[in-house]
């Protein structure tokens, strides 16, 4: 018999890190935007009471790109009364199909200028214009389609009740997903029939009043939406403001825990969406090769300034070296850099105290034993920038365990068995959100199960769909957006 020689096994593929990409920049001169924005109150840009302004700049040069209205407990007043007499004489009359048919044409005119929104985003608040093209600005706009749908069918949903709209309802939304967080907020409250006074983050008011000029375009009633540029105390005029039925806040677990207490004792309603500490599980049985690109998603998308990111991974200790192995040769990949460039994975920290506090946690991460890794990418020399960051031995205990550091920064721990990576993985004052990686259907079922965590993702991470409720336990809030359940906050249900 003829013997046939050997089959030679493929070489050893080289993974080349070196490679080059010519910069691919998405251009930004046809983007108006001005040098000064007043306050968006009844329907008209005005200026602010007293006058005040503030900066805000592109964390990746550190240019200013606008001032932006400073606004004081007076401009609240204004705002609040606007909202309440647009409540009363219009939005809550208006017939609900119509309703809708306004949020309909919200979302139309996002879309429109999607490319426009997507490249202030960036430029704003230093996001990689890919994710804010294809995820931010997309995504917004479907929760403006999802909740139209529902304006005229809230007596449907909830057959034989009386559904009716709560009344103002003064948001305050963070600065990592400023118009997502935007749409969550002010897309169910005018669904249900409220109207709204919103205070975007002070780092990334613009696309907040790129909506405002959509709004305006959309030719929505005056005072139906408000949207109020303004630092912390303006939050804070807003949330004591007696005019207000509801208050809807994402931001930090310290700012929620001072929301709470002041409206302790108040009749006003309030939903948090706080901080998050995820638990990414990595099971021996899953497919390595797909974990790892969920454990690189999970984070470093959007810089890890996301409060459901991956920040606690999870190996069973049988994979670790492989997976960690793995991790490591796809983070050498990774380009940081212009935001607006089409090839950057991680674009700018979002301000300078934002890379302090970073910096700072991750000084705490090594001082208390553990062992970090970057990758080797160069950095710019101006603006905000980190390198994607890993620690591994790292204990239970550590602040860079249990604390968000809120950037592309990741604490690795092993397990041996289900139930201790259950018990380590709920170890944690918050429960926002998981991930389990497993081949094995009925191990993910039961572990997912048992995670305390508002949202786990099976074989995935961060994926996320306006039909789909979204909130925490624990310390990481109370109340839900999206699907229906963002629906239940804004309405009050009588029998
Ligand atoms: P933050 O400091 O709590 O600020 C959130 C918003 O509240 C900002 O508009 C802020 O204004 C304002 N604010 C600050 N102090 C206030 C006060 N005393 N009263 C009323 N409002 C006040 O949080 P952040 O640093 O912007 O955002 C990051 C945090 O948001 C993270 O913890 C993250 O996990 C969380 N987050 C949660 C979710 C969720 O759905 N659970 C989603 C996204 C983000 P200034 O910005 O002008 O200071
Ligand atoms: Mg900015």
């Amino acid at each position: 018999m003829k013997k046939t020689a050997p089959k030679k096994s493929a070489p050893a593929l080289k993974f080349d890190t070196n490679w080059k990409y010519d910069p691919a920049p998405e251009s930004a001169d046809h983007v108006v935007i001005d040098k000064q924005y007043g306050l968006f109150i009844n329907g008209k840009m005005q200026a602010p009471v007293k006058g005040k302004y503030f900066n805000t700049i592109n964390p990746a040069r550190e240019t200013v790109l606008a001032s932006v209205a400073d606004a004081t407990s007076e401009d609240v007043d204004k705002a609040v009364a606007a909202a309440r007499n647009a409540h009363s004489k219009v939005w809550s009359k208006m017939k609900p199909a119509e309703r809708g048919k306004y949020i309909y044409r919200i979302a139309r005119i996002m879309q429109e200028r999607a490319r426009e929104l997507a490249i202030i985003e960036s430029l704003d608040g230093g996001k990689p214009i890919r994710e804010s093209r294809d995820i931010d600005v997309p995504l917004a706009a479907a929760h403006f389609f999802y909740y139209a749908g529902w304006a005229d069918k809230l007596n449907y949903a909830l057959p034989g009740k009386q559904v009716t709209s709560l009344g103002v309802a003064g948001q305050i939304i963070p600065w990592n997903f400023p118009l997502l967080m935007a749409a969550w907020k002010i897309a169910p409250a005018l669904a249900a029939g409220n109207t709204v006074v919103l205070k975007p983050a002070e780092t990334t008011p613009l696309t907040a009043l790129k909506l405002a000029e959509i709004i305006r375009d959309a030719d929505l009633p005056p005072g139906v939406v408000n949207i109020i540029t303004g630092a912390g105390a303006t939050g804070t005029a807003l949330v004591n403001h007696p005019g207000i039925d509801k208050v809807a806040f994402t931001g930090s677990t310290d700012v929620g825990k001072i929301i709470q207490k002041a409206l302790a004792g108040t009749d006003k309603k309030y939903t948090l969406e706080l901080g998050g500490k995820a638990a990414n599980i990595i099971f021996e049985d899953a497919a390595i090769d797909q974990a790892v690109e969920g454990i690189i998603n999970g984070i470093f998308f959007n810089q890890g300034h996301v409060c459901c990111a991956g920040s606690r991974l999870f190996i069973q200790e049988s994979v670790a070296a492989t997976v960690i192995r793995k991790l490591k040769d796809r983070m050498e990949t990774l380009i940081v850099g212009d935001p607006l460039d089409k090839n950057t994975d991680i674009g700018a920290i979002n301000s300078r105290p934002q890379l302090d506090k970073i910096k700072a946690l991750v000084k705490a991460g090594i001082a208390q034993g553990g062992s970090m890794h970057q990758s080797s990418c160069a950095i710019p020399s101006k603006g905000f920038w980190f390198r994607p960051t890993i620690f591994t031995g790292v204990a239970q205990s550590s602040r860079i365990v249990q604390e968000e550091i809120f950037g592309p920064v990741l604490a690795i721990q092993t397990f041996r068995t289900v139930e201790e990576v259950i018990e380590k993985a709920n170890n944690t004052p918050f429960g926002l959100s998981g991930g389990v990686w497993s081949d094995k259907g009925s191990k993910v079922f039961k572990v997912s199960s048992k995670l305390r965590a508002g949202v786990v993702w099976a074989n995935t991470y961060n994926k996320f769909d306006p039909t789909s409720p979204f909130g925490g336990y624990k310390e990481s809030g109370m109340g839900r957006e999206g699907g229906m359940h963002g629906i239940y906050p804004y309405v009050q249900v009588k029998d």
